[in-house]
């Protein structure tokens, strides 16, 4: 029935042809000049994204999903000898403790409410109060409800305590602003099949360089260990075997990318589609989860409309060709989510305003 499938949920993205096509490329040996050359088309692609970056810091490159990246950040950079506090507002800050805790690494959970921002000030006596907080992770942009968190204030206290500054910006990274000249973060981690418009199977770090090269601790993982493939991917080779149909993907993303405008573009187009989702969603009375103000660029959580379940919301926008997203933990029963990432045109957009008006709000589900 449907031709196009498009998917509402915050990765995997609708892919463009361009990128779907470039995946059957020839069969590669990851051992190969013709792999290495990707390789690096990729990190150079990924070190561009934002002005600064490439000043001070390098990519490397994993396969394994977003959550891949973000434990490799914190095996790599999470000190064994010291606390890492997690300023967590949702799953994803929740998860980097619990990673922290799988991994016996000495950490500090300041858990806000989901609907919250983190709490500047808390932060501030915790730094203040404990010395052997010496590194920080926070999410950007919190997928758990939409809200990007704010990280200029963070990433102050971090410098005026010399503290490392993790971020989680598997959501966010190419579609929001990420100052790396200001807040100086440590580590950056983010994904191919987000705001890059890449497909699910690679993800990666974005490292300050002088820690990338520094001795350091031992990584507390053999295969999550940013400082081995840092190193061997200078020459575009991995420690092993990579996604390479991902590869192929991946830089055809970045070259569609750049080619369009970069983070600017993607940015306005995003804030575009969301700010038109958000107008007329909430003039048919469907309301948001936290201020408009304090969504992210790509995503909205709406409460769920009076009498319908997810399910039955799923299962119709199903049948009309979307994919939304359920809401997690405590949310899940009266919440939904739509991102709008991914190869959107405006009339799948309008058409969708048109499935909510025709068979959502104006009738309880059959
Ligand atoms: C998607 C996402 C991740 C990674 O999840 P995967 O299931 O491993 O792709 C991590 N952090 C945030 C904020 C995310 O949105």
């Amino acid at each position: 029935m449907m031709d196009r499938v498009l998917l509402l949920n915050p990765g995997p993205v609708t892919l463009t042809e361009r990128v779907r096509q470039a995946m059957l490329a020839p069969d590669l040996c990851h051992r190969e000049p013709e792999f290495a050359d990707l390789t690096r088309d990729i990190l150079a692609g990924l070190e561009q994204v934002y002005p600064d970056c490439a000043q001070t810091h390098d990519a490397a490159l994993l396969t394994g999903s977003g959550s891949a990246a973000v434990e490799a950040m914190l095996q790599t950079f999470a000190p064994a000898d010291a606390t890492t506090l997690v300023v967590a507002n949702g799953i994803y800050g929740e998860r980097m403790a619990a990673m922290l805790q799988a991994m016996h690494r000495p950490c500090r959970l300041l858990a806000a409410p989901w609907e919250a921002a983190p709490d500047l000030s808390a932060v501030a006596t915790l730094l203040q109060q404990h010395d052997d907080i010496r590194t920080l992770a926070v999410v950007h942009h919190e997928t758990t409800t939409g809200r990007l968190n704010r990280l200029d204030g963070l990433a102050s206290l971090c410098r005026q305590h010399q503290v490392d500054l993790l971020v989680d910006a598997v959501s966010s990274f190419g579609a929001e602003a990420l100052d790396f000249a200001a807040w100086q973060p440590a580590a950056v981690a983010g994904s191919a099949n987000k705001c890059l418009h890449g497909v699910p199977g690679l993800s990666f770090v974005l490292g300050r360089r002088t820690l990338l090269q520094a001795p350091g601790q031992a990584a507390g993982s053999l295969y999550l260990d940013l400082r081995r493939y840092h190193a061997e991917q200078r020459n575009g080779f991995s420690p092993f075997t990579q996604a390479v149909q991902a590869a192929y993907a991946l830089r055809e993303a970045l070259h569609e990318y750049h080619e369009a405008g970069g983070m600017r573009a993607r940015h306005a187009r995003y804030a575009a589609l969301a700010a038109h989702i958000r107008e007329h969603m909430q003039a048919m009375g469907l309301r948001l989860l936290i201020d408009e103000q304090d969504c992210s660029c790509c995503l909205s959580t709406f409460h769920l409309p009076p009498s319908w379940s997810y399910r039955d919301l799923h299962d119709l926008l199903r049948s009309e060709g979307y994919v939304i997203y359920a809401a997690q933990g405590r949310l899940q029963p009266s919440f939904f989510r739509i991102a709008n990432m991914g190869d959107l045109r405006d009339a799948d957009i309008d058409r969708l305003l048109e499935v909510f008006r025709r068979r959502v709000v104006s009738r309880a589900p059959q």
